[in-house]
């Protein structure tokens, strides 16, 4: 039995960049293909000796006519509800958001299980910003640097009980 595990949050954080650190390139093909939807993707990640389904939200950038969101949290309610457990990132350089208060509000009442992540943790300009993630009561953020690889090790323990 496995699990899978929906990346969440605002645009920009590094979902994208960390679902493609997770799944490898074996999805490009499958993303380019006309009338596939975008909006959420799905791949099967490796971490570690862990295969597991991962889901980005990545239909949040695309222009549309709804507001940003109201597209966000349709897209991520329905991302929860595919999953098991919630990967919810921040960017700790840029600290809590009002953006990232909306979704920590949606995860708190819809998520069974939520992992906080504190993303582009790579030196000390994330500090304030991990600091700060505490005050979201989702519990200790996972330090992660999604573009440097760094905080897997962390990311595989709180998911280690779940496979
Ligand atoms: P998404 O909109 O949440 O999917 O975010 P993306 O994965 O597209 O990343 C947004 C930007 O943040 C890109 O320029 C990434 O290169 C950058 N980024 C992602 N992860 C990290 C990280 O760990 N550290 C830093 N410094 N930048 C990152
Ligand atoms: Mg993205």
């Amino acid at each position: 039995m496995s699990f899978t595990l929906a990346i969440v949050g605002r645009p920009n954080v590094g979902k994208s960049t960390l679902f493609n650190r997770l799944v490898g390139k074996r999805l490009a093909l499958v993303d380019d293909q006309p009338g596939v939807t975008r909006d959420l993707r799905e791949g099967i990640a490796r971490l570690g000796d862990l295969r597991f389904t991962v889901i980005d939200t990545a239909g949040l950038e695309e222009a549309t006519d709804e507001s940003l969101q109201g597209r966000m949290r349709k897209l991520t309610e329905r991302a929860v509800d595919m999953a098991d457990v919630c990967l919810f990132l921040i960017d700790a350089r840029a600290g809590v958001t009002p953006t990232d208060e909306v979704f920590a509000d949606i995860l708190r009442k819809r998520a069974d299980h939520v992992i906080l992540g504190a993303n582009k943790a790579e030196g000390s300009a994330a500090d304030a910003g991990i600091y700060e993630s505490y005050g979201l009561g989702l519990g200790e953020p996972v330090r992660l640097s999604a573009e440097h690889g760094e905080g897997l090790n962390d990311l595989y323990a709180q998911l280690m009980p779940l496979a």
